[in-house]
């Protein structure tokens, strides 16, 4: 018998488009046909694998702030991490910092 590496004919599970593939095991015409048919299968798991990975790409990008800095009115892009950062730099910050201080003691 010749072990000839034929491709078969074969219908995808889940989108039903026919495809060839070499393996007799394949049941999908994609990989990407095939994650969302365990999606489904596996409902929760997968689901939250892919929505763990979608909300970590979301997170990081809602984690990037765009404000305006309170000292020298530059705007500037803060992380996550700084969100609460007023200032575009130390700079800044020192300066401001001063000019409170500063205040504090004209108040005085
Ligand atoms: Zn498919
Ligand atoms: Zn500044």
């Amino acid at each position: 018998m010749a072990t000839r590496k034929t491709s078969y004919t074969y219908y995808c599970l889940h989108c039903h488009r026919s495809y060839r593939a070499k393996s007799s095991r394949s049941q999908y015409c994609s990989g990407a046909c095939r994650a969302k048919a365990s999606r489904a299968a596996h409902g929760a798991i997968v689901d939250d694998q892919a929505a763990a990975s979608e909300r970590r790409n979301a997170t990081k990008s809602a984690q990037r702030f765009e404000r305006v800095c309170s000292q020298c009115g530059e705007p500037f892009t803060a992380n996550g991490k700084q969100g609460k950062r007023l200032y575009c730099g130390d700079k800044c910050k020192k300066r401001a910092y001063l000019a409170a201080h500063r205040t504090e003691k004209e108040l005085r």
